[in-house]
């Protein structure tokens, strides 16, 4: 195998060669520090029998020592741009594939199908910042395709996603995650971790999924009520819904929502930030029936 790109100056010489920035549109930072490579693949427990889904390998950092513990690594790289760069740095990575897609765009279970005979992937990512939301709903909408689900992110969005009634970052991703996942930090990560460095902190997540949501309600319903409290968070839970539900095709009047909130004892100018995924659940039922 080529040398490992964990040592910062092989990271820097492979840059050099191909004339390769960092590209911002498409949030490349890359992992220059071993522990932390070595970390996630650890908390992500990766085996020889495992075949691993990595989203954005970007020069084949985290590849290199995903190949040397897994027994299979799909990689899915948007950047068409780090071919010739990849195919130096996993020239002696027999059981890595390389698919140049956009992973918003890949079909996860035919991924599962093609190379692992339709057995649970595990997925590992350094995540490219700019699109974590949409990634992180993809992978939570398709967890019935993974054993494991383990991603670096924003220190920030880590919060986001932690977070509960209680706490000021608390929103719908919050509630989105945790409808699928019980979400757990295993590592936070300092931005001199990576080249280029990044504005902010990071923190590697495990994102264990459910067999069964934690909560019964119809899920379209849920986040449709979901996405109206967060979008007018300001709002009384009241009037934010009675504005933006009907915007998705569902119809409850104001006074069909304080009826609701008076069933279930809370107060009627109560704003969404303070009901738990518990209260959301119960609300879509009374609101649904
Ligand atoms: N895994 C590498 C590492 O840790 O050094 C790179 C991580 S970098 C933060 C994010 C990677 O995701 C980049 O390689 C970027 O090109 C890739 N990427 C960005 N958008 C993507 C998309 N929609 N689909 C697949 N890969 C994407």
């Amino acid at each position: 195998m080529s040398a490992l790109l964990t040592a910062p100056y092989e990271t820097r010489r492979i840059l050099d060669k191909y004339g390769i920035h960092a590209k911002k549109k498409y949030g490349q930072n890359f992992l220059i520090d071993a522990g932390i490579v070595e970390g996630i693949i650890r908390s992500a427990a990766i085996t020889k029998q495992d075949c691993v889904l990595e989203i954005g390998p970007g020069i084949g950092t985290m590849t290199q020592v995903l190949s040397l513990e897994a027994g299979h690594v799909v990689a899915v790289e948007i950047d068409e741009g780090l071919r010739p760069v990849l195919a130096e740095t996993l020239d002696a990575c027999t059981n890595v594939t390389v698919l140049f897609q956009d992973i918003l765009k890949t079909d996860i279970a035919a991924i599962s199908r093609n190379y692992n005979q339709g057995r649970k992937l595990k997925c590992v990512a350094n995540l490219p910042y700019y699109i974590t939301t949409p990634i992180l709903l993809q992978l939570l909408r398709e967890n019935s395709c993974f054993d494991s689900i383990t991603v670096m992110v924003q220190k920030e969005v880590a919060q986001r996603i932690l977070a509960t009634c209680r706490d000021a970052e608390y929103g719908a991703l919050s509630l989105a995650v945790q409808y699928y996942a019980r979400p757990e930090v295993a590592m936070a990560v300092p931005p001199s971790s990576f080249i280029p460095r990044p504005g902010v902190d990071s923190a590697v997540l495990n994102l264990n999924a459910f067999e069964a949501p934690p909560v019964e309600a119809d899920a379209d319903y849920l986040f449709a009520i979901v996405r109206a409290a967060f979008n007018q968070r300001r709002k009384t839970l009241a009037n934010a819904l009675s504005h933006g539900l009907s915007y998705q095709g569902y119809s409850p009047d104001r006074d069909a929502v304080v009826r609701a909130l008076r069933e279930m004892d809370l107060p009627a100018d109560i704003r969404g930030e303070r009901l738990s995924l518990e209260d959301f659940a119960r609300l879509t039922h009374i609101l649904h029936a």
